[in-house]
């Protein structure tokens, strides 16, 4: 939720949740207000719709020689927590072309990093929320039955981490983590029950 007093980003909002299908020139559009606004300066550079990132909601890269930013943003995301938090995560990563132009090129998500996006940009988004969507592979321990989130389909055998700990470290075969079938899966059928030669 925006602050109170942030007047800006209330009436940002109204304008832009008319919009429909926003288009690149469209974030191009909404990313320049916004840094004019705080920063009382264009934004120069390039906003794209990005289909590849997966936990982040957006990046940004900075070209040195020019001077412009580029950023792409997680469509996926923006279409799935809508269009006040995509007016955050631009702040996100204005905050880091802000910090750019500075010549401040690593300052990660420290407290430099915090204190622009607070005090300039009016925002907490220091984190993208997480999309529950993007973690499509579960993990189970066959042990202790914790569970990991993937967003990978894991090809190589992993362990449990909390047993192997418990265990000085040393892993063994009962703390394997075994993929949990996801919803909608084809189901394999079960080869108990049915003795060689069984037609099926
Ligand atoms: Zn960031
Ligand atoms: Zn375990």
């Amino acid at each position: 939720m925006w602050r109170q007093n942030d007047l800006f980003t209330e009436s940002l909002y109204y304008q832009i949740s008319a919009m429909e299908n926003l288009q690149e020139k469209d974030l191009l559009w909404i990313t320049d207000r916004i840094y004019m606004y705080y920063v009382q300066e264009p934004y120069t550079g390039e906003v794209k719709w990005s289909n590849r990132l997966k936990t982040s909601g957006a990046n940004i890269r900075y070209d040195i020689k020019t001077g412009h930013g580029l950023i792409q943003v997680n469509r996926q995301y923006a279409e799935k927590f809508g269009k006040l938090e995509l007016l955050e995560i631009l702040k996100h990563e204005l905050a880091h072309y802000y910090l750019y132009k500075q010549g401040k090129l690593k300052h990660g998500h420290g407290e430099v990093f915090k204190k622009t996006l607070r005090k300039i940009f009016h925002s907490e988004c220091i984190w993208a929320k997480r999309n529950e969507d993007v973690y499509r592979y579960t993990y189970v321990c066959r042990k202790c039955k914790s569970v990991y989130k993937s967003t990978k389909n894991i090809k190589r055998v992993i362990y449990c981490g909390r047993c192997a700990k418990e265990n000085k470290g040393q892993i063994k075969e009962a703390f394997r983590m075994d993929q949990k079938k996801r919803e909608g899966d084809k189901k394999i059928p079960s080869e108990k029950g049915y003795k060689k030669g069984d037609v099926k």
